[in-house]
């Protein structure tokens, strides 16, 4: 027997139309390209919506058809994710960080009609455009005025194109499985491959990013969105702020500690979303200005990061230089990517702060929508003791069933199970730990060592910046772990002083073998540490045990 509600699809215009009609008022702030500030709200975000999504029509565009980004996070970026897929279209965020070559493989791979840039990429777009036959137009988001000495193609002004639309505008009903976003995955090897987002697995997870014990956003949140609209839909963020009327403020291209701190500070931010780089640089700024700065004034109290493992120092510095809680989180493109929140439960309240502080240092545990499990070789299950590491996998309606044009064949195991690459241990709460890329565990001997767990506590030193651990070929061990560390600013660090630091919190035999200074530490486009380029950099580093 068939229940008997209603089928309305769950279409993401339905999303700007709430935000518009409940909270209209409700601020967007975006830092724009030139460095000013542009206050907007969902009302104005959901009229101009309309008008580009008329503007688009009139150029042809077509349902199912891929309108490229390559953008900032400001009030039109987050316009034309409404505007695109409301009409039925796919959003396609193109990381602009991504060398050229990759962008024109990704833009033509996905067969874009359109390319959208703000004028910080012209001399990006300039270069691939001779590559992308397929592109009918470009247009650059900005005024004409701000278009000068940009020499394209078919070149559209996101503005014009704006004023000669009218707002009225009827957004289509269709099926709610139907294409809303396409986002390629940095891939450390191989081509990009794109993970198709539908309106409904989007909507799914709005619904969960608002939920309490997911991001708990809220009308009352103001939000600093650190994360890039062109990085897995910025967390999902964009969908989630309509669907709850949050405030978001958008830092365009100043995302320098300076500036970041700024925003929190001007547009009274109480959460924020970002990968632990730009941390790195917030807190940078804010023990360098210490002296002058009044720290009381941010009221931040929430901040998600996920991305990369979150250090521990760094909870702990949220938590006594900010009072800030910071809430681990863990998921890929792959994942929409919101699979794992680091939530605590009741049992937990009141726990000494170092006790607390070794839980937020775990991933979180999954939130309703996606199951987690870990595998062995034999592709048993392992037990949830919070020892037993091993492969992670993924299942859910937010989770990919496979890659756009079916790039990487069939990615489901028989269960139905996606492989996310990543090796992970889970407690017996669901607690999850990622302890590597499966590609960067280091197979010392019989053992696995968490490059992870070095790279934590190697951060933790005060003089350290930044920190990688790769695996260094070892005639007796196999491999053995190799420490680079990026110092800060007028600081340096020594093997020795490294290694008294690190002993005694991890086990003896997981010590690296040796310790190297670097000027700095090359990073993705998604702001991971590039494992590949450091272990071929250093891939004839001479270790002082190796015997041979
Ligand atoms: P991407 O698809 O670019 O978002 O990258 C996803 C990958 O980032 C995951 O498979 C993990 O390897 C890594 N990752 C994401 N969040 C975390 C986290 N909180 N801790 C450790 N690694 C993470």
């Amino acid at each position: 027997m068939l229940g008997m509600m209603q089928q309305r699809p769950l279409l993401l215009s339905g999303l700007i139309e709430h935000a518009a009609a409940y909270h209209g008022d409700r601020e967007i702030v975006s830092n724009m390209v030139d460095g000013s500030m542009h206050r907007s709200n969902w009302r104005t975000v959901c009229s101009r919506a309309k008008q580009l999504a008329n503007a688009l029509q009139t150029l042809g565009v077509q349902p199912g058809e891929r309108v490229a980004t390559l953008a900032w996070n400001t009030h039109r970026h987050l316009e034309m994710y409404f505007a695109v897929s409301g009409m039925g279209s796919v959003l396609h965020t193109v990381n602009p960080r991504l060398f050229p070559e990759q962008v024109s493989y990704i833009i033509n791979h996905a067969e874009d009609g359109y390319v959208f840039f703000d004028t910080s990429f012209a001399s990006l777009v300039q270069a691939v455009a001779p590559q992308l036959p397929r592109v009918k137009g470009f247009v650059a988001m900005c005024t004409r005025a701000q278009m000068q000495g940009i020499d394209l193609p078919n070149l559209l002004c996101y503005e014009e194109l704006l004023a000669a639309a009218s707002p009225t505008y009827q957004w289509p009903t269709f099926d709610e499985n139907t294409a809303s976003s396409l986002c390629y995955t940095s891939g450390t090897t191989g081509n990009p491959k794109g993970v198709l987002y539908s309106h409904r697995s989007t909507m799914l997870h709005s619904w969960t990013a608002c939920s309490a014990d997911g991001l708990g956003l809220s009308a009352r949140d103001s939000v600093l969105l650190v994360v890039p609209l062109f990085h897995v839909n910025a967390w999902g963020v964009p969908y989630a702020g309509a669907m709850c009327g949050a405030k978001l403020v958008l830092p365009g291209p100043g995302l320098a500690g300076e500036n970041i701190y700024r925003l929190l500070r001007e547009e009274r931010c109480n959460f924020s979303l970002g990968v632990p780089t730009v941390w790195l640089g917030l807190f940078d700024y804010i023990e360098r200005n210490q002296a002058t700065l009044d720290l009381s004034e941010l009221v931040l109290k929430r901040v998600v990061v996920g991305g990369s493992a979150a250090p521990r120092a760094m909870i702990e510095k949220f938590e006594s230089l900010l009072g800030a809680y910071l809430i681990h989180a863990w998921g890929m493109s792959e994942t929409s990517p919101l699979a794992s929140i680091g939530n605590l439960l009741d049992k937990h309240q009141g726990l000494p702060l170092e006790q607390r502080f070794d839980l937020q240092v775990k991933q979180g545990r999954a939130i309703f929508g996606v199951e987690i499990e870990i595998f062995g070789d034999d592709g048993a299950p392992l037990p949830h003791d919070g020892k037993a590491f091993g492969d992670l996998k993924a299942r859910g309606p937010w989770v990919a069933a496979g890659y756009y044009r079916g790039e990487g064949g069939e990615v489901l195991d028989a269960d139905g199970w996606f492989p996310t690459g990543d090796v992970a241990t889970l407690d017996a709460d669901g607690f999850v730990q990622i302890t590597d890329r499966s590609k960067d565990v280091i197979k010392s001997g019989g053992e696995w060592i968490s490059s992870i767990d070095l790279e934590n506590i190697a951060v933790g030193h005060p003089a350290v910046q930044e920190a990688a651990v790769i695996g260094v070929a070892h005639s007796k061990w196999q491999e053995r772990p190799l420490l680079l560390v990026h110092a800060k600013e007028g600081q340096t660090v020594t093997r020795e002083d490294m290694l008294a630091f690190m002993e005694g919190k991890v086990a003896k035999w997981c010590l690296p073998d040796d310790v190297v200074c670097v000027d700095s530490l090359p990073h993705t486009a998604t702001g991971k540490l590039q494992k590949l380029k450091l272990r071929e950099q250093f891939r004839t580093h001479r270790l002082p045990t190796d015997p041979a």
